[in-house]
């Protein structure tokens, strides 16, 4: 493993905190060191006190901060004085030593700083660096982990126990420094949990690093435990649609509230799903206590959720009893989090990672992605064994560890659902993607516009590019937002065109069938091929028709348009009561005189309004309220009918469109 340091780039970061973003960053976007927002970095200042003179200071990172892109105000600054008094004190309940941090802190409103802050104290070093290396974990995750941290490391580290993470680690690195720290020691194993190095330099803190965890892979390396050759390796195209819906359906029941499945496109899961060891291998536990969180202890071989959950209430009640108690209110329970998995090894899916959010299974995906490789190479080395459970449960029921995932306790309205939108590439559809976003939901985007791959960033978002006349084409749509999301829960058909004015003497037959095929036929294909999925929506499937006021009150002109919506209208009322006793609701909304999308040009309003006798813009807000209407607008009635307030509502055609006289 090579430094990454280059003295140019990190003088581009100023100030005395300078150095130590910038060596932060290095850490934080190395994989091979620490996985989304894991590890934590310090350094020890002094800043002018209040009543004159300086007070020496730790800046460590901000509890749940992710290293990679940490900022200034994100190292949270504490009396190092008060720490050190702190590490004096014999005991110390999780409540007061939270509350101790506080009372430490320079600033009250700063955020909370990172639950090894006391760790990084006690270190006499001005720059600490704490990360979960890999290499490091598949030495220290073994039987003789001991040994062969001492082969590789000699006199370097001083090895430290396992203990949870917190005021008892600290005291006891505290203790291990102050008797077995010598000019050679450049660094700290914390066993089954990561790696701990410092230096009077932010470049020698993170060199030392660099070098402790080049020792390690050169250990494996020497002994045969080295990564397989085909890491990366994408997997075929399958049609595993439908068996990730069903999958996908029973973990949501079982967790109590939607979740999104993602199936990984490598390959290396599917190796390990069905390596003949997989039951041994994947069920000893997590490469360092704080994957749990995002992987659950162990991932569900298979696809029985039943056995998955009563396995996990089992685990809940063996380890409740031992749990400290002291940050509840006395006598109150330990409450048992959801027993679904958020990590599935199937010999036929491959690896499936679960979560609230896209970003949550993508990063249970990253962190599980590497676990194998660990695993495999700590197999290589001797036999992975990882922490005992109930130092697992410890971390997974710890408050400060919860904390972490609570920070966005209040879920949107859609999380852990799935959206499917046809036309999102512009006008009413990608509106429509922007609600349904907003609310929470993940979205699959489909539009003939090959740019709506890159409409949206964010891993919420999967754009496909996709003509809705070819069925094939939906098909693969279909599949690849199940493959990303595991499923669709809402169905929202906005894609359409609208040809210019003809009157019905001069209306061509061929570009009648062209206006038909997209407004109406095609969406007969889709909701065909969509409704096995919709029926296993947790909350149930809602379809979402954008029709137009030309259906309840047509234009001259507009012959092939009217009819075209006026059929899929009649559609989406056959579906409604067809589909109802699926749960199925299907709604319409009947837009009018929306002019930011990308069917109406210039010419096309101009035309219209020639139809009426009126200018473009009188056009533009001839209606009742006098008001322009956007497909902004359209998309936040299309979204809020596919929530709770439309609930008990199927087949119904609501208009937006500012009041219509013909309408009303
Ligand atoms: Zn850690």
């Amino acid at each position: 493993m090579d430094s990454r340091w280059d003295e140019d780039e990190a003088a581009g970061f100023g100030g005395d905190l300078g150095p130590r973003i910038y060596s932060s960053r290095l850490i934080g976007s190395d994989p091979s060191l620490v996985l989304h927002g894991g590890g934590n970095t310090s350094v020890k200042l002094q800043r002018p006190a209040l009543f004159g003179g300086n007070d020496d200071v730790l800046l460590v990172k901000g509890s749940g901060v992710d290293l990679a892109k940490i900022e200034a105000d994100q190292f949270t600054p504490l009396r190092l004085a008060h720490l050190l008094e702190l590490v004096g004190v014999a005991q110390l309940s999780d409540r007061e030593f939270d509350r101790q941090l506080r009372v430490a802190m320079m600033d009250s409103t700063d955020g909370a700083p990172s639950v090894e802050t006391l760790l990084h104290a006690v270190i006499p070093h001005s720059y600490v660096d704490h990360s979960h290396a890999a290499a490091v974990l598949t030495l220290t995750n073994t039987p003789s982990g001991e040994r062969h941290i001492s082969e590789a490391f000699g006199d370097l580290v001083i090895v430290v126990p396992y203990m949870r993470p917190g005021f008892g680690l600290a005291r006891l690195c505290a203790k291990l420094v102050a008797e077995q720290m010598t000019d050679a020691t450049i660094g700290l194993v914390l066993l089954h949990h990561g790696l701990v190095s410092f230096g009077q330099t932010a470049r020698e803190s993170y060199e030392r690093m660099i070098e402790l965890v080049t020792r390690a892979e050169e250990y494996l390396r020497l002994r045969g435990a080295v990564t397989e050759p085909d890491t990366g390796r994408q997997m075929p195209d399958e049609s595993l649609g439908a068996e990730l819906a069903e999958l996908r359906f029973r973990v949501s029941a079982h967790a109590g509230f939607p979740v999104l499945l993602r199936r990984d496109s490598e390959t290396v899961g599917r190796g390990f799903a069905r390596n003949p060891d997989v039951a041994t291998l994947s069920q000893s536990g997590p490469a360092t206590p704080d994957h749990v969180i995002w992987t659950k202890r162990v991932p569900m071989l298979g696809r029985d959720v039943d056995a998955y959950a009563a396995s996990y209430q089992a685990y809940f009640e063996t380890h409740a009893a031992s749990q400290e108690s002291d940050d509840r209110e006395p006598g109150a329970p330990l409450v048992m989090l959801d027993p679904a998995p958020r990590v599935v090894l199937d010999p036929a899916l491959g690896l499936c990672t679960i979560g609230r959010t896209a970003t949550e299974a993508a990063t249970a995906a990253d962190i599980y992605r590497q676990t194998i490789d660990l695993i495999l190479r700590a197999s290589a080395l001797e036999r992975w064994q990882a922490l005992p459970a109930a130092d697992v449960f410890a971390v997974e029921y710890w408050p400060a560890e919860q904390s972490k995932l609570r920070r966005d306790e209040t879920p949107l309205e859609f999380a852990g659902e799935v959206a499917l939108i046809t036309g999102a590439a512009s006008g009413i559809g990608a509106a429509c993607v922007d609600e349904f976003l907003a609310r929470g939901a993940a979205v699959c985007g489909i539009d003939i516009d090959p740019s709506v791959t890159g409409a949206f960033s964010t891993p919420s978002f999967l754009g496909v590019a996709c003509d809705v006349t070819q069925e094939a084409d939906l098909a693969a749509a279909i599949e690849r937002a199940t493959a990303r999301f595991g499923g669709v829960d809402m169905l929202v058909l906005s894609a359409g065109v609208f040809p210019s004015s003809a009157r019905i003497d001069a209306l061509d037959l061929s570009e009648w069938h062209r206006v038909f095929s997209v407004n109406a036929d095609a969406n007969l294909a889709i909701l065909r091929l969509a409704v096995p999925f919709l029926r296993l929506a947790p909350r149930g499937g809602r379809v979402l028709v954008v029709a137009s006021k030309n259906v309840p009150a047509p234009g001259p002109g507009a012959a092939a348009y009217s009819a075209s919506k006026a059929a899929l209208t009649q559609l989406a009322r056959v579906a409604a009561l067809e589909w109802g006793p699926l749960g199925i609701r299907v709604n319409i909304v009947h837009p009018n005189a929306v002019f930011d999308t990308g069917i109406w040009t210039e010419d096309v309003i101009q035309a219209r309004a020639a139809e009426y006798g009126m200018t473009s813009q009188e056009y533009r807000t001839h209606n009742v309220l006098g008001v322009e209407v956007t497909s902004a607008d359209v998309a936040r009635l299309a979204a809020t009918m596919c929530g709770m307030a439309f609930a008990k509502t199927t087949g119904a055609q609501v208009p937006v469109d500012g009041g219509n006289e013909r309408v009303i």
